[in-house]
């Protein structure tokens, strides 16, 4: 058992990456005369939504990928946005598409999702995609559960025979991460999924050999908590503590941290959020796990923020680049 847990840095780990990436832009680059090009596709248009996509346009930019925002007005209906995907489908200059979400409650953001040409789906979230993980021939897979294998493979050399515990059962990160990780028969762990309807979360991550984590139960408890508040109820204070307690972890594993967790860093007296200085609710990031005690008892921990975000970036441009390079069905 190690003292103190290795800290796996996220955004180191995506700087080695970007520069394989960047690579292979510049060998498609000199072979076809053109940059990869990934297209962001959004409704409606916002400061915070803005921050996002420069974030996005940067780290694109950093590898040689040209980047490009589309935007459609707020209140588009299904047939705009469908007009808008078909015409990124059959622009051959364009390599990937991402989707930008959340769309506007009245629009079937999946119906949309599947209107993206498998070919170009950057994100790796087109069913045609993720049929072709299920069979353990991806040649593009969801970016966040990408993101945790590479984490993974960088502090684990053989998985096989590992116990995996996965929490959180989504179709973007849960289920792909199970998949991904039995791709091969020679380097599979064995792997266990958990979900909100688990009995006794606890007994699973015992046996841990490596924790995945990617439930936000903090997030949804004061997600849930304001909604009440707004709508002119009393509720109760939300018990926004760490999902995942240290003590259940086993000693020695590896804990990936997929959550990102925006909650306030405490309450005062009277039960209200403390404020920062301009009078808001201050906030804090953190994932599922209780980090600093966990750290101890660990081999290795991705932190919030600076774990899995900045990887899932960085397989975004991969998948782009693999995409441009023209991988087909
Ligand atoms: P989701 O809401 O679709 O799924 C949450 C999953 O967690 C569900 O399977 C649910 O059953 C499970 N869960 C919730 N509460 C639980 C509990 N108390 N006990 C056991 N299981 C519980 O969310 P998602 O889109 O899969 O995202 C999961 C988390 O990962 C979120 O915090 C999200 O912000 C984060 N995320 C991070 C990145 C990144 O790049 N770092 C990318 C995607 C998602």
């Amino acid at each position: 058992m190690t003292e103190t847990g290795r800290i796996i840095d996220g955004r180191a780990v995506a700087k080695e990456i970007n520069r394989q990436t960047a690579s292979d832009a510049a060998a498609f680059m000199s072979r076809t005369g053109r940059r990869p090009s990934l297209v962001a596709l959004q409704a409606g248009d916002s400061p915070s939504s803005r921050l996002y996509t420069n974030m996005q346009a940067q780290a694109a930019g950093e590898v040689g990928i040209e980047y490009e925002l589309r935007i459609v007005p707020e209140n588009a209906g299904e047939e705009e946005i469908l007009a808008a995907i078909e015409k990124i489908n059959a622009d051959e200059a364009i390599s990937g598409v991402i989707l930008q979400m959340p769309l506007p409650d009245s629009i079937d953001s999946r119906k949309m999702q599947m209107a993206i040409s498998p070919a170009k789906d950057a994100e790796g979230v087109h069913p045609a995609n993720l049929g072709r993980l299920f069979y353990g021939a991806a040649a593009i897979a969801p970016c966040t559960p990408l993101a945790v294998v590479e984490l993974l493979r960088r502090c684990c050399d053989d998985l096989t025979g590992k116990e995996v515990v996965i929490v959180g059962h989504s179709e973007i990160v849960g289920k792909p991460i199970a998949m991904l990780l039995l791709q091969s028969p020679a380097n599979s762990p064995t792997v266990q999924i958990c979900h909100i309807a688990t009995r006794d979360l606890p007994a699973h991550v015992a046996k841990a050999d490596i924790l995945i984590t990617a439930a936000g139960a903090s997030q949804a408890q004061w997600r849930r908590y304001t909604r009440a508040a707004a709508a002119g109820e009393s509720p109760e204070l939300p018990d926004l503590s760490p999902l995942i307690p240290a003590e259940i972890i086993k000693p020695g594993a590896i804990v990936i941290d997929v959550a990102t967790n925006r909650i306030p860093v405490g309450f005062d007296e009277s039960g209200k959020p403390i404020l920062n200085d301009k009078n808001k609710p201050a906030m804090r990031t953190v994932g599922d796990v209780e980090f600093e005690a966990a750290r101890k008892k660990v081999a290795a921990i991705t932190p919030v923020p600076g774990g899995v975000g900045p990887v899932t970036v960085a397989m975004l441009l991969r998948n782009t680049v693999a995409c441009a390079t023209g991988w087909r069905l």
